[in-house]
């Protein structure tokens, strides 16, 4: 039995040895679930299923539960133990064992996978969890296999190099659509690993026995799991899609399908999303699956190809240069991050959009861009400005921390975006006003929206 198994619905483009070898005689198959936080719709689960049937051995999850995962806090880590909680009784219901260890992963996963044949785990793009996984394959004696399943296309199938923008990346991904948008099915194990005896946390108590920074509150009980997100999507498709092109740049509706927080901790398949969406049909259908597809996947090779992705230097030369030169332009506000993480700004929609971040951990995706872009005018520097949007972005959005947080923020200074009319502050980075959000929708109404709520 080789390491790459190339299933229909498991690509072997989608499967990366990290580290070869001999398969060992080992008493199961390790799964180090780590981004793709489900049972459904998993192509690394399901390879691990398959090779845990072929050599006739159970197969072991495991979870690393770790104190200090970047720039997370407690509104983050409760929206995820809610998720795990339920990818466990899950995966109970699959004969499957899920070990959740309050460990750190690189040490965790290479003592668990002395006792297991292989090593399984999905994949990384951002460079902290990538790190880990060279960690584990400096450390660790048997193969080691990643695969890819929280894109529609594998990062490295669409493209070999950082693409410029969402209109050179569309033509690799409509090309490829039709191999890799499929779903993949649910394999049965023929051993149960429920009977293996593991050290593990109670899950019950997994959130109080945790020292994190819990300065930023949940948001909510019970939001966070697959099956939220399955009921919010299918919530979505029925009463929203059709509407998609009217109403998704509109903060003052309701328009949106929610699905980014649950994108962000691999509680739902885009693949998953995408095939319910074109399923059910209709007017909304390609507007979606332009954000959902060819705008996310733009996302994920940003960070997976630009190692700036955290500093302005990601930015291409044209944006680098125009913001230098209007560097040192006379700023009419100026505003300390302590003032605009409060919302205390002259501008009241502007405070709205930071007050619904503060308060629901999701604020609407049209005042992102506004939101970004007044941060760049009114800090003392772009530097300054980009490391505060970061900042603020990944400390309350319950999908902050994600490859589409750090584009998103890059785009507010130029990132996948052209040259425009040159002006103060901006250069030629493209500006947004007060008076765009009047003329778009009514801005007033979102303003009492978040007041009210
Ligand atoms: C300054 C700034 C910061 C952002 N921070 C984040 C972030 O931290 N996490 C995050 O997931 N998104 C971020 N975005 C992108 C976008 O605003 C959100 O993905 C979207 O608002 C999420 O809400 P939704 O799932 O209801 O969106 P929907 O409109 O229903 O879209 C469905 C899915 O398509 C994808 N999508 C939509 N818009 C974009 C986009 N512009 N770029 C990439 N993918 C997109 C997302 O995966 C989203 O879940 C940011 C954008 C900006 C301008």
């Amino acid at each position: 039995m080789g390491l790459i198994a190339d299933h229909e619905d498991i690509p072997k483009e989608r499967q990366c040895i990290l580290k070869g070898g001999e398969i060992k005689d080992g008493n199961y198959i390790l799964y180090w679930m780590q981004r793709a936080q489900r049972s459904e719709f998993n192509h690394a689960l399901e390879y691990a299923v398959d090779k845990a049937n072929s050599l006739e051995i159970p197969l072991v999850v495991l979870f690393c539960l770790t104190e200090d995962f970047k720039d997370a806090n407690l509104r983050h880590y409760h929206f995820m133990i809610e998720g795990l909680n339920e990818v466990k009784h899950e995966l109970e219901d699959r004969d499957i064992i899920l070990v959740v260890k309050h460990s750190d992963p690189v040490n965790t996963v290479v003592d668990m996978s002395k006792e297991s044949s292989i090593t399984v785990v999905d994949k990384a793009y951002l460079a902290h969890t990538r790190n880990w996984r060279q960690e584990i394959t400096k450390k660790i004696d048997v193969p080691v296999i990643e695969v890819d399943t929280d894109l529609v296309i594998p990062v490295e199938e669409t493209s070999d190099k950082e693409e410029y923008a969402a209109r050179t990346i569309r033509p690799k991904i409509q090309n490829l659509l039709k191999k890799y948008l499929k779903p993949v099915k649910e394999r049965n194990v023929t051993q149960s690993s429920l009977d293996l005896s593991f050290d593990c946390i109670d899950m019950e108590k997994a959130l109080d026995s945790l020292e994190i920074d819990a300065s930023v509150k949940p948001v909510a009980e019970g939001i966070g799991g697959s099956s939220k997100a399955k009921k919010q999507l299918d919530y979505f498709v029925k009463n929203k899609l059709e509407d998609y092109p009217e109403c998704s740049n509109d903060p003052s509706k309701d328009g949106l399908s929610n699905m980014s927080p649950y994108l962000h901790f691999g509680q739902i398949s885009p693949i998953y999303i995408a095939l319910e969406v074109k399923n059910k049909g209709g007017e909304g259908v390609e507007g979606f699956l332009e954000q959902l597809i060819v705008r996310r996947e733009l996302a994920f090779n940003f960070v997976y190809y630009n190692e700036d992705y955290e500093n302005i230097n990601c930015l291409p030369g044209w944006a680098r240069e125009t913001l230098e030169k209007h560097k040192n332009d006379e700023r009419e506000y100026i505003y300390s991050r302590k003032e605009l993480e409060e919302a205390r700004t002259h501008d009241e929609y502007w405070n709205a959009a930071q007050k619904e971040m503060l308060k629901t951990g999701k604020m609407h995706g049209y005042m992102r861009m506004y939101w970004g872009k007044k941060i760049l005018e009114w800090s003392e520097t772009p530097e300054e400005a980009y490391h505060t949007s970061l900042y603020l972005n990944n400390k309350y959005e319950l999908d902050g921390r994600d490859p589409n947080g750090y584009a998103g923020v890059a785009w507010c200074f130029g990132k996948h975006d052209q040259a425009w009319k040159e002006r103060k502050i901006y250069g030629k980075v493209r500006y947004m006003n007060a008076n765009g959000l009047k003329r778009k929708f009514d801005i007033e109404r979102y303003v009492r929206k978040i007041e009210g709520s």
